[in-house]
C-alpha cells in the first residue's frame, strides 16, 4: 500500500457497492465507498421478495439491514458525490462536489442507474408537484384522486398496482401498440375497471398550475390527434438509464444501451477501472445480481493488485 493514495475507491452505495465494500474490509485493503447516498435505488423499490433468505422484507429495512452489517465492520461511507475522475500517472484522481480530491490506484463504479424522463414541458416543471419517478414513495398521496401511468412494462404495472390502493381511476399510457408485463402481473392489474389502457399513445406535455398536475396533452399515435386528459398524477415508469458520467470521463467503452462493459471479472476497458451491478452491461439488474457482482468486482480488482505490478 502506498501511502495517500488508496487501494480502491468504491463509488456508490447501493447493493453492488455495499457488497463490494463488505468484502474489501475482509481483504483488509485500504478502500473508501463514497455515495451520494446509502441503499441506491433499494431505498425506493418497496417490498423485496426475491432476495435469498427474505420471503419478504421492505426496502427500507434492507437497506438498514446493510447498514447495521456496514457499521458492524467498520466502514464509514463518505457521503459526497464524485464529479470528475481521471488519470494521474500510475493512479486515479477523483474529485467530489464538496471539494476533496482523492487519488486510488484503482476504482470501482457501482453508481447505478436512474429513471429515464419523457422529456416533454411540464416534466421538470412538475416533478414533486404531481409528476412522480417513485410510486412507493408517492402512491399514497393519491387518494381519490385520477392519476396516469406512463409506461406498460412490469414497472407501469407494478405502480399501477400500488395506486390501485389509492386512486380513483389510473389511466395506463403506453406508445408501443403492446403492454410488456409479465402475464401474471397484467392478469392482476386488468382485472380491475377503474385501469384504463391507452396504446399508441404518447404524452406530448404536462400541464398544471400552481398547485400542481392538471392534465396531460396526450397525441393519439394511430389517428394523429391530440387530447387532453385531466388528471392530478403522472407516474413516469419508461426504463432506467446507467449512470455514467465518470466511466465516460475516463473513455470507458459502453455498449448501445449507455452501460458500461465489462467482463466476467468485471474490468472495464480501461486497466484499473471496474463495474457493478445496474450501471454495467449485465443482464438481470436486480438486488441479488448487484451485490453478487459487487463482491465479484472487488474480488477481481484484489487479485489484480496483489498480483500485478500496479
Ligand atoms: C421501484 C423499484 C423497485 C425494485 N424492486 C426490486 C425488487 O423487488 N427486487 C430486486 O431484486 N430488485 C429490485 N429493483 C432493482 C434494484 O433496486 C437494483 O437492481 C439495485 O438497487 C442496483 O444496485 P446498484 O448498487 O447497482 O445501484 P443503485 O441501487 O442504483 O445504487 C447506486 C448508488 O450510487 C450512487 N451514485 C451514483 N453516481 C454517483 C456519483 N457520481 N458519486 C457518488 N455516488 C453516486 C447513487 O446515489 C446510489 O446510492 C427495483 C428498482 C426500483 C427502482
Amino acid at each position: 500500500m502506498r501511502e495517500g493514495i488508496y487501494d480502491t475507491v468504491i463509488v456508490g452505495a447501493g447493493p453492488a457497492g455495499i457488497s463490494a465494500a463488505i468484502y474489501a474490509v475482509r481483504k483488509r485493503m485500504n478502500f473508501l465507498l463514497v455515495s451520494e447516498s446509502v441503499g441506491g435505488q433499494v431505498l425506493t423499490s418497496g417490498d423485496i421478495e426475491n432476495f435469498l433468505g427474505y420471503a419478504e422484507i421492505d426496502g427500507v429495512q434492507f437497506v438498514d439491514r446493510m447498514v447495521s452489517q456496514m457499521n458492524h465492520l467498520g466502514i464509514e461511507p463518505l457521503l459526497d458525490r464524485v464529479v470528475s475522475a481521471r488519470r494521474e500517472g500510475d493512479h486515479f484522481l477523483l474529485e467530489t462536489l464538496s471539494g476533496r480530491r482523492i487519488p486510488t490506484r484503482t476504482l470501482l463504479l457501482c453508481t447505478g442507474s436512474e429513471h429515464r424522463k419523457l422529456n416533454v414541458p411540464g416534466e421538470r416543471e412538475f416533478t414533486g408537484r404531481g409528476v412522480s419517478y417513485c410510486y412507493t414513495c408517492d402512491a399514497p398521496f393519491f387518494r381519490d384522486a385520477k392519476v396516469a401511468v406512463v409506461g406498460g412494462g412490469n414497472a407501469g404495472f407494478e405502480a399501477v398496482e400500488q395506486l390501485l390502493n389509492y386512486a380513483s381511476e389510473i389511466y395506463l399510457i403506453e406508445l408501443g401498440d403492446k403492454l410488456r408485463a409479465d402475464e401474471i402481473l397484467r392478469e392482476r392489474v386488468l382485472k380491475d375497471d377503474r385501469v384504463k389502457v391507452l396504446l399508441r399513445t404518447a404524452v406530448r406535455e404536462i400541464r398544471g398550475d400552481a398547485s400542481g398536475v392538471k392534465s396531460l396533452l396526450l397525441e393519439d399515435l394511430k389517428e394523429g390527434k391530440l387530447r387532453e386528459l385531466e388528471v392530478s398524477g403522472v407516474f413516469v415508469e419508461i426504463g432506467l438509464v446507467p449512470k455514467t458520467e465518470l466511466a465516460d470521463q475516463l473513455d470507458v467503452i459502453k455498449n448501445e444501451k449507455g452501460e458500461i462493459v465489462i467482463d466476467c471479472n468485471n474490468r472495464t476497458s480501461e486497466e484499473g477501472v471496474y463495474a457493478a451491478g445496474d450501471c454495467t452491461n449485465i443482464f438481470a439488474k436486480q438486488i441479488i445480481t448487484a451485490a453478487g457482482e459487487g463482491a465479484k468486482a472487488l474480488l477481481s480488482l484484489y487479485h489484480e493488485l496483489i498480483y500485478s505490478r500496479r
